[in-house]
């Protein structure tokens, strides 16, 4: 049966995405439909979500604004996996550290936006990921740090001593940006790790 993928687009980057979750389910011989969620009634009809990189502020504003906000809540409530990355991380979280952010809470962490972008904006670095044998290519642009994990949250990798890439239930969230390199492996973990 065909998987349908929900690329949240209400801004940010979102085709490279769609790209990826094709490459990981093709990797495992399954037929995926890639959609862009713009508005709300389309999230209850995805098997799995993504919800990419952006500006969190505006992301968040538009989640709440169309109604998909509490989609997405149900989403996980269902335990169907998400992929969460920089931005997406940041209004998937628990505690955004901004008001201008209301965090959807699915993420138990406590992240500080722009926290890697002072001294530089962006940066790629090899990345070793707890269920990867080979480390993952990984661009943090103007990305947030992860300042505290709650119990329940498994760290799956760390930069410079901070964690950069977490699981909690159903969702992995990322503190980069998996999509940029043309390695999908963290979207084939993210999606169908329980497969293999
Ligand atoms: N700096 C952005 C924010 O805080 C996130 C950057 C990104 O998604 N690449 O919303």
């Amino acid at each position: 049966m065909s998987l349908t993928a929900g690329v949240v687009a209400v801004q940010g980057d979102v085709s490279e995405h769609g790209a990826a979750v094709e490459r990981a389910a093709d990797a495992h011989g399954r037929d995926v439909d890639v959609v862009e969620i713009r508005q709300s009634g389309t999230v209850p009809d995805c098997d799995l979500l993504v919800l990419p990189g952006g500006e969190s502020t505006t992301i968040s504003r538009l989640l709440h604004s169309e109604g998909i906000a509490p989609e997405i809540t149900d989403h996980v409530g269902d335990g169907k996996p998400v992929l969460a990355t920089c931005a997406g991380l940041i209004v998937t979280a628990t505690d955004a550290a901004d008001e201008r952010v209301e965090p959807l809470g699915l993420v138990d962490v406590t992240v500080e936006r722009n926290a890697f972008g002072r001294q530089k904006d962006s940066f790629e670095a090899p990345l070793d990921v707890a269920g990867l044998d080979d480390p993952f290519p990984a661009v943090f642009i103007r990305a947030p740090l992860i300042d505290a994990v709650g119990d329940a949250v498994e760290v799956l990798a760390a930069w410079d001593g901070r964690p950069v890439a977490v699981r909690d239930g159903p969702v992995v969230g990322l503190s980069f940006h998996p999509e940029l390199t043309g390695d999908s492996r963290l979207h084939d973990l993210a999606f169908f790790g329980d497969e293999t």
